[in-house]
């Protein structure tokens, strides 16, 4: 890709910069937790189905805008649900190395975010298989892997680079924020994270998921993700967690030089597309491996 896209969108989004921290969760939305039964019998699952036993990262330096875990003041019951739900993100992480991940830094911030909060109690048992789940909206939250593997694919340029072994990403653009189960994911190996959802109750659902993260570093917006966000452009990193026909020129045109954009594209039969910016006017483009996301959409809904 050598041509010149046309100017950026000027379009502003409608809504502020809004925080997702502080605030309580909304009156009548039960707190998705495992029962320590149900978690329990996943772990012992998910363990028997790793092909190794599973073996955690090592600890990634810490991540940008988290609170300090909380589980040393959790009640004992709690604990021993949040020890449950831990042995199984291990197994689920030690899947997602097995399939290629290398990026430990990556493999650390999966280990790190509770997945099973993102989805709806009544699935909540299948938070760490490695599928995508229906969070309403005819929408899903995206399988474990994929999401560490695009994560990865974008960071790639700085951790092969003499400066980058393990630096974290400076600013990062994630379109379809869904549940916020990837941007929170994000959030752990980037210093700002914004993250565009066009359907407003799934924007609603993912500003209540994040929210008991208390994730200062993340902020959600509520717009067409392809228009991108000029107003806090450049990115140095960009992903799509919906797949289009193509990569709209406005998310070209606000990636920074030597950034990379991860996005799936195509139709029924979808490729998953690492976009480098090389200069002012220049993108190369790759092709990585086959997948199969909900589609990018224009306007809100
Ligand atoms: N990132 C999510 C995946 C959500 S699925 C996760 O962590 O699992 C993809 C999301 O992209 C859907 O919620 C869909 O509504 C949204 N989407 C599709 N087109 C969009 C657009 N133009 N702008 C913003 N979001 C969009």
């Amino acid at each position: 890709m050598t041509d010149r896209p046309g100017a950026p969108e000027g379009k502003r989004f409608p809504l502020p910069l809004s925080s997702v921290t502080g605030g309580a969760r909304k009156p009548g939305t039960p707190a998705p937790v495992a029962t320590p039964q149900t978690a329990t019998q996943n772990a012992a699952r998910a363990v028997g189905a790793a092909a190794q036993p599973p073996k955690a990262p090592a600890p990634g330096p810490r991540a940008p805008g988290y609170a300090a875990p909380s589980t040393q003041s959790a009640p004992a019951a709690q604990r021993s649900d949040l020890m449950a739900t831990e042995a199984i993100r291990r197994a689920m992480v030690a899947r997602v190395a097995g399939q290629g991940v290398k990026d430990p830094a990556v493999l650390a911030a999966l280990e790190a975010v509770p997945r099973h909060l993102f989805i709806e109690p009544a699935l909540s048992s299948q938070a760490y298989i490695d599928a995508s789940l229906p969070i309403g909206h005819h929408q899903t939250i995206s399988q474990p892997y994929i999401v560490a593997r695009m994560i990865e694919a974008m960071r790639e340029t700085l951790r092969d680079s003499k400066a980058g072994n393990g630096v974290t990403l400076g600013r990062v653009l994630e379109i379809g924020t869904g549940c916020g189960y990837q941007a929170a994911v994000l959030a752990r190996v980037a210093q700002e994270v914004y993250s565009i959802e066009r359907i407003k109750p799934l924007h609603e659902l993912a500003k209540a998921n994040l929210r008991p993260l208390r994730i200062s570093n993340l902020r959600l917006h509520y717009g067409d993700g392809m228009l991108g966000l000029a107003q806090v452009a450049p990115f140095d990193g960009i992903i799509l967690a919906a797949a289009g026909l193509e990569v709209p020129r406005a998310l070209l045109e606000q990636l920074a030089i030597g950034a990379r954009l991860v996005a799936p594209v195509g139709g029924q039969v979808q490729r998953l597309e690492r976009i480098t910016r090389i200069g002012k006017s220049e993108w190369t483009s790759e092709t990585l491996e086959s997948c199969h996301f909900v589609p990018l959409r224009p306007g809100t809904a």
